[in-house]
């Protein structure tokens, strides 16, 4: 699925990418500034500054990352589906490469609206995207950041759902939450950012 400016159908790139550029280099980086303003603080998303990396990041962005939302969607669609509509949250999903610095996967900024997840679906394999989407969803289904009861009972209901298993609710679990379902890392993060991760994680 290549990006196509003068396509005017929805799609999750288009609402990030406003310049009429047709320059791949150019609409990648609008791409990223656009995840940018969407994440809890701009500076998880660096890779604006990685001259070294950034030119065939936004190129890879550009052609790709269409399809890679669309996934992410479809994880999010599963995730609405476990709830009654009047349940579900409004929300948007995105892929970005989030700053090593900040030591986390995936998050869900609750200021926006909708509420944004953001997914670094370069940290984890491509199998378990749908668990990070898991537990950003609790948070955006409970409305708030903390990893609680009331975010166990949301992360529960969505592991019962989907054929992940819950979480044992024991003393001392927020902290244990705060890393559930746990995920398969990949080696390099940048790796799947720059089309270099082929299939080799997709076991
Ligand atoms: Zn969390």
């Amino acid at each position: 699925m290549r990006l196509n400016p003068q396509n005017t159908s929805p799609s999750s790139v288009g609402k990030l990418i406003f310049t009429t550029s047709t320059d791949p280099f150019t609409r990648g980086l609008d791409y990223l500034y656009g995840v940018r303003s969407l994440a809890l603080d701009a500076e998880m998303i660096d890779v604006v500054y990685d001259l070294e990396n950034r030119k065939s990041l936004c190129v890879w962005i550009c052609e790709h990352i269409d399809a890679v939302n669309q996934e992410l969607e479809e994880c999010l669609q599963a995730c609405h589906d476990c709830f009654h509509p009047w349940e579900q949250p409004t929300i948007q999903i995105f892929a970005a490469p989030i700053a090593q610095s900040f030591g986390i996967d995936a998050l869900c900024n609750l200021q926006t609206n909708p509420i944004t997840i953001l997914i670094d679906v370069g940290r984890v394999v491509p199998a378990d995207w749908l668990r990070l989407v898991v537990h950003e969803y609790a948070h955006a289904h409970v409305g708030s950041p903390g990893h609680h009861q009331q975010f166990a009972r949301s992360l529960s209901h969505l592991c019962l759902g989907l054929g992940i298993a819950p979480p044992p609710l024991q003393p001392g679990m927020e902290s244990y939450l705060r890393f559930y379902p746990d995920c398969r890392p990949t080696q390099n993060p940048l790796a799947f950012w720059r089309g270099e991760s082929g299939t080799a994680n997709e076991d």
